[in-house]
């Protein structure tokens, strides 16, 4: 850890990290990345983001700090001059960031992801060799954009509808014209709104203005923010998350040059069924936040929360079983996720899958579970706003409330899968 970073901790120990990097046999970069990630949320995040959950505002400055140190990049390929980390190193990379803010590491998710779909996922997913070399043309666009001017991007998708389950094509559609497209559509939740250089929309390709909307014309197309005909409505004022900013974007008459596609025609419909555990990058954040219950709790019952008298509650037999029970939460979520992200690839079998919705399940709602834990454990005191607890709480009730994976749809999807084959219906 550098001497800044050392400073501005106040004298206090450097956090352990949430995955051992040799009881998780991770690899010299994972282990790199985690404590490049860990070193700055600690250092530099973990102290604004009281104030930035307080105002609903975003955290520009997490972004500029993200920049300086060359994360921003984190997901573009070495070949384009990012760090080239693959699924599984970002998402323990940014689990260490939800530790220390939540809503950093969510947007942040969402910026990411714009850098996944087009890099690693991109390179894994079937092209022609057009598609490849157009793609690797309008990824340099995208890259160098983040890389050299600090540019973030994020990710609207949802619409209030069925889209965003992967249920229907998307209601935002982008009507062929000359040059370009003109994009027309309505974005909700859209996290970073009014604070991305670019929002990466998905969106529904029409020939005509009659053309019948189907999925496998969905386009993945980069919107500046200050393209004309794009406004950014509502107000956001959440129970969690809050420093998201994810108001309402609306896209009016939008024309948008074909240079500014993210994926070839065709390929992010493809993309999405081939890689499905990219649906799991919205967990990170809350194993973050699971961890951070966690640790709050052995601080505060050891009486070694920084802000609080240093009174110990640790003797307590009810409070040992209440932190056992934490403990085996953390370690099954932990373990399940970890085995998810690692087993990540194109095409999973079935098995996988089911895992993977099962991880994303346990991570939600057990980071809720954890922190609720936390809360009626350490008790009264540490529920005040003065210190974090109470927005660990609040933070993670959000994960399962995400498309295209929520908490329902994964037990909905789960119950089907293990009862049904492809294909199976109850009909013969
Ligand atoms: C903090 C936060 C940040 C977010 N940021 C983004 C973002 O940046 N980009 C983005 O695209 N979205 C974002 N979202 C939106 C999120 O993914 C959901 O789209 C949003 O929460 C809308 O949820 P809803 O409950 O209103 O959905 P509804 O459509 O009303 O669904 C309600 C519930 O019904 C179930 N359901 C929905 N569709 C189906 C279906 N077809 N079949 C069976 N069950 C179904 C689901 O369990 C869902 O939770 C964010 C959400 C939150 C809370």
């Amino acid at each position: 850890m550098d001497e800044g970073v050392t400073s501005l901790l106040d004298g206090r120990a450097a956090d352990a990290p949430i995955f051992d990097p040799n009881d998780w046999r991770l690899s010299d970069f994972e282990a790199t990345l985690c404590a490049e990630t860990r070193s700055l949320a600690q250092s530099k995040f973990a102290g604004r983001a009281a104030d930035i959950d307080r105002e609903a505002r975003f955290p520009s400055e997490n972004y500029v700090d993200l920049h300086d140190r060359d994360l921003m990049g984190i997901c573009i390929p070495s070949e384009y001059g990012g760090r080239g980390a693959d699924l599984r190193t970002y998402m323990l990379a940014a689990a260490e960031i939800g530790r220390y803010c939540g809503a950093t590491a969510l947007t942040f998710n969402m910026h990411v992801s714009s850098c996944l779909w087009t890099g690693v996922l991109a390179d894994g997913v079937t092209m022609t060799d057009a598609q490849r070399a157009e793609h690797a043309t309008m990824r340099e666009r995208h890259y160098r954009r983040i890389l050299d001017d600090g540019k973030i991007y994020s990710q609207p998708f949802s619409e209030g509808g069925d889209a965003a389950a992967g249920k229907a094509a998307f209601g935002t559609t982008a009507l062929i014209t000359e040059g370009g497209w003109i994009v027309n559509g309505k974005k909700i939740f859209a996290s970073l709104s009014g604070h991305a250089d670019y929002y990466g929309v998905l969106c529904t390709e029409l020939e005509t203005p009659d053309s019948k909307p189907s999925r496998a014309n969905t386009m993945y197309i980069a919107i500046p923010k200050d393209a004309e005909g794009v406004s950014v409505e509502g107000t956001w004022d959440p129970l969690g998350m809050r420093g998201t900013v994810s108001r309402t974007l609306i896209f009016k008459d939008v024309f948008i040059p074909f240079t500014e596609q993210l994926m070839p025609r065709g390929v992010y419909f493809h993309a999405a069924k081939q890689w499905p555990h990219m649906f799991m990058t919205l967990t990170p954040s809350y194993i973050g936040i699971a961890q951070a219950a966690y640790d709050f709790t052995v601080r505060y019952l050891r009486g070694e929360m920084p802000g609080t008298p240093p009174v110990k509650r640790r003797m307590y037999p009810t409070k040992q079983l209440a932190v056992a029970q934490m403990k085996i939460m953390l370690e099954q979520t932990k373990s399940l996720w970890f085995q998810s992200i690692s087993e990540a690839r194109p095409n999973p079998g079935k098995d996988s899958m089911l895992r993977a919705w099962a991880a994303q399940y346990s991570v939600m709602e057990n980071a809720n579970e954890i922190a609720q834990l936390a809360v009626r454990t350490c008790g009264g005191q540490a529920m005040l706003r003065s210190l974090h607890l109470e927005r660990l709480y609040r933070d993670s009730r959000c994960g399962a409330l995400m498309l295209p994976w929520t908490a329902e749809l994964c037990t909905d999807m789960l119950g089907k899968g293990v009862l049904y084959e492809a294909g199976e219906t109850d009909e013969d």
